[in-house]
């Protein structure tokens, strides 16, 4: 359904044949296991629901695999792959697609204003990737605070799946458990078994959907710089953490807890986007009036 170009992408004799004719190897540092299941890429479409009047930014191409999955639905895919051996395979595999852009970059240092102006100029933007493990945090991180994407479909190790997913209480909840929640509405999708990737690698993944939220709670600025102050010294108090990262004094940022709701002996552990954006409210406002 998805194939109307190429729908050789999910067989591995293929992949095989594409890897030996391009003496293409494989990197496990750029976390080069590729997708063949043409059932999983059918539910990230179902997911992602792009649709003509969508750009979507896809990070590693690979040998196009999802790529060409989503252009078969999308207006544009713009594509940014790190490895410069791919683009021999990328121009064999996806050439005939004129609506796909590859670009070799390192999506880690993509200045997404300009790339989203020049590449994908569409009333509606979202991401879809089947992510590079390495570059997980920094990239959900990166993506959502650009506020560019209507939405952000990811394929990432389970582990990593769960802790982004996590609420306040759960043992895996962390900064970007935190970072994410303020920014959209998180939910594992479905869970993907090793053996739809080739090769395997050696843990199971999870694609993840994040909604980016309309409207934020709180200025992001402040806020993430409170999460992360907060978690930066997970087993202290908030109002220690805080005081020791040097964000405000102790006293100032007890004060800021009890104003919010919460006890002095709070913990970043407990506490959910929201309240950090309300704590994050109250400092910024008695700070600046402090400084009147
Ligand atoms: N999308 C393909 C698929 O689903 O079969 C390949 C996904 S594979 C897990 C990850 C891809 O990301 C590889 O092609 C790898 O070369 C690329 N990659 C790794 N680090 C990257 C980075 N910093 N920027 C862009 N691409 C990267």
């Amino acid at each position: 359904m998805f194939f109307p170009m190429n729908n050789n992408l999910t067989d591995i004799r293929y992949i095989r044949d594409l890897a030996d004719r391009y003496h293409f190897q494989f990197s496990k540092s750029l976390g080069q296991n590729f997708l063949v299941r043409a059932d999983i890429l059918e539910k990230t479409i179902a997911c992602c629901v792009p649709d003509a009047c969508t750009g979507v930014l896809e990070i590693g191409p690979g040998i196009g695999t999802l790529t060409c999955a989503l252009a078969s639905c999308a207006g544009k895919v713009a594509a940014v792959e790190i490895d410069r051996s791919l683009l021999p395979i990328l121009e064999e595999t996806l050439g005939a697609m004129k609506n796909v852009s590859i670009i070799e970059a390192d999506a880690l240092k993509l200045d997404l204003d300009t790339f989203c102006i020049t590449q994908l100029p569409f009333p509606r933007r979202i991401v879809c990737a089947n992510l590079p493990y390495y570059i997980t945090a920094q990239a959900v991180e990166k993506l959502l605070s650009a506020q560019l994407f209507e939405s952000i479909t990811l394929m990432l190790q389970y582990e990593a799946a769960k802790r982004i997913c996590a609420i306040p209480g759960d043992p895996a909840y962390c900064a970007l458990a935190a970072v994410v929640d303020f920014y959209a509405e998180r939910r594992i999708a479905f869970t993907v078994p090793a053996d739809c990737f080739y090769p395997q690698p050696g843990v199971g993944s999870a694609l993840i959907h994040l909604k980016a939220r309309p409207q934020l709670p709180a200025d992001a600025h402040d806020t993430i710089r409170v999460i992360h102050a907060a978690f930066a010294q997970r087993r202290k108090t908030m109002a220690n953490a805080l005081a020791n990262s040097g964000l405000c004094t102790r006293a100032f940022a007890e004060q800021a807890l009890l104003a919010s709701g919460f006890s002095k002996s709070v913990r970043a552990e407990q506490l959910s986007a929201q309240d950090f954006a309300h704590i994050s409210i109250y400092l910024q406002e008695n700070i600046k009036k402090e400084n009147l």
